[in-house]
């Protein structure tokens, strides 16, 4: 499988004046040609300021990717500039936020906008433009594009909005894409469609897609592989199978708790006693242990190693390290 976006010890930070949030603490993780990678978990854990660094869309200051790489087909995408990255932003990487509204100005047609991208980053003729516009409209599933294309946004449904927003982010055929919430803000059964819709769109284009959310429901839907973050580290990663059938960590275990199956669809994550650690001070141990009912002593000492369980099935947590056996074995000993 072709590797075309490869994270490496990514850590992301933001300075304010009550200290530094270390918001992302080393996360790893790569993205397979084609497939759709979901990154769960609940909020401030660090998902989306992940999808934002991909994007190189950190505000700097505050915030500051301070380690780690980025590489999407060979490029380091945190050592290019901000003129080279506007040349991949919306070209090869494109991206699609929680609420469409915020894509869409309302005062341009539907038409503009989405020749507008393609315009400023492909040389085709007006004609061409307008083509491709229509082939867009008719892949997301919009009837009549003719004349829907001459219309503004508020004389569309939230629905056929995001599927308006799903057309602007692939008219110029990138080759990732990254769905932040996408389908958070719309109703259940419109959801459902939007879904379906990544799924077709996967199918026509072989476009890869990082799905960020925190609902068990779209990633049974629509993931391939299943990355969970807690504290700002992926604690957990693997196929969509082994997440849900046979996950590892005490917390993707509680996070799965109120969705036993598959099929079941709209499931929130439920909270977990307890909360998150502070990100001012996180802890040098496992981030988990205040709220695990597995806690032994090392846990809040020294943060686990990733245990890999099968080629795509990694997790870090001390109930599989090996070294937890032996430092147990040292204690029984003295
Ligand atoms: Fe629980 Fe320890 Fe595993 Fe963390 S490392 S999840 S505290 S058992
Ligand atoms: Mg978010």
């Amino acid at each position: 499988m072709e590797k075309i976006l490869d994270v490496k010890d990514l850590h992301v930070t933001f300075t304010t004046y009550g200290g530094t949030v270390k918001a992302v603490r080393g996360v790893n993780f790569h993205l397979n040609k084609g497939e759709t990678l979901a990154i769960v978990g609940e909020s401030g854990c660090g998902k989306s300021v992940t999808s934002n660094a991909i994007m190189r869309l950190i505000p700097e200051p505050p915030g500051k990717i301070s380690n780690g790489s980025i590489h999407f087909h060979g490029k380091d995408l945190v050592r290019l500039t901000e003129k080279q990255m506007r040349n991949i932003r919306g070209v090869d990487i494109s991206m699609i936020f929680q609420d469409p509204m915020t894509a869409l100005n309302p005062t341009l047609t539907i038409g503009t906008q989405l020749m507008e991208g393609l315009r400023q980053h492909k040389k085709i003729t007006g004609e061409e433009a307008k083509q491709k516009a229509l082939e867009m409209m008719n892949l997301v599933g919009i009837p009549n594009p003719e004349e829907r294309l001459k219309q503004y946004p508020h004389q569309f449904s939230g629905g056929m909005r995001q599927r308006i927003v799903i057309a602007m982010a692939l008219i110029c055929e990138p080759e990732l894409l990254i769905a932040d919430e996408p389908t958070t803000a719309l109703d259940v059964t419109i959801q459902a469609q939007i879904l379906e819709l990544f799924n077709r769109i996967q199918e026509a284009t072989g476009v890869s897609i990082i799905l960020i959310t925190h609902d068990l429901g779209v990633v049974a839907k629509i993931a391939d592989r299943i990355a969970v973050m807690y504290a700002g580290k992926i604690i957990e990663v693997g196929t969509k199978r082994e997440i849900f059938y046979q996950a590892q960590h005490p917390y993707t275990k509680g996070l799965l708790k109120s969705v036993p199956r598959l099929d079941l669809q709209g499931e929130k994550l439920t909270p977990i006693d307890g909360t998150p650690p502070d990100l001012f001070s996180p802890p040098v141990g496992c981030p988990f242990t205040a709220r695990c009912p597995f806690a032994m002593e090392v846990c809040d000492k020294v943060y686990p190693g990733t245990t890999e369980l099968s080629d795509a099935h990694k997790v870090d947590c001390w109930l599989q390290d090996e070294r937890a056996k032996q430092l147990l074995a040292s204690t029984a000993n003295n």
